[in-house]
């Protein structure tokens, strides 16, 4: 068993498609262990991403992940990491797999719907960065 972290963007938040993306997870396999909506703050997104910190993008990056709320949960299940970014599909929504939920709900490489741990280290890092221990069940 894997665990893993999603968070649902703000776009996707704003559009109202919350319970449709938790239900591709649902429905693939992999049970939601911990969930919670939260307003993050320039300080939260910065560290969160702060592997994309010399990449030209990182503050527009930024900016669009604290434009509104986003609601991060631990995903857990088989391979639910690879499981995870299957569902998610690229991150460029026009390069995604049809019937993926970035080819669904994505509008463009910034707002794009979801973000997913890319590998299992990086996972426990972004679970422990979001919940505690008593969080998770
Ligand atoms: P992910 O793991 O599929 O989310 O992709 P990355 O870890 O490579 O990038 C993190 C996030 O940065 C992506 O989800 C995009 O929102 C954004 N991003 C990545 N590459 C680009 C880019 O070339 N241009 C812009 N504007 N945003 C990007």
């Amino acid at each position: 068993m894997e665990q893993t972290l999603s968070i649902i963007k703000p776009d996707a938040v704003a559009k109202g498609v919350i319970g449709k993306i938790l239900d591709r997870f649902e429905s693939n396999g992999l049970r939601i262990a911990a969930m919670k909506k939260v307003q993050l703050s320039r300080k939260d997104a910065q560290e969160f991403y702060a592997v994309h910190k010399e990449r030209p993008f990182f503050n527009d990056l930024v900016d669009f992940m604290i434009s509104g709320p986003v609601v991060v949960s631990v995903l857990e299940g088989e391979n639910a990491v690879a499981k995870n970014r299957e569902l998610m599909g690229a991150t460029n929504p026009k390069e995604a797999e049809p019937g993926t939920i970035r080819a669904d709900f994505a509008e463009n490489i910034d707002a794009n719907a979801v973000h997913g741990s890319d590998s299992l280290e990086n996972a426990k890092k972004e679970i422990a960065f979001f919940f505690s221990q008593r969080e998770i069940s």
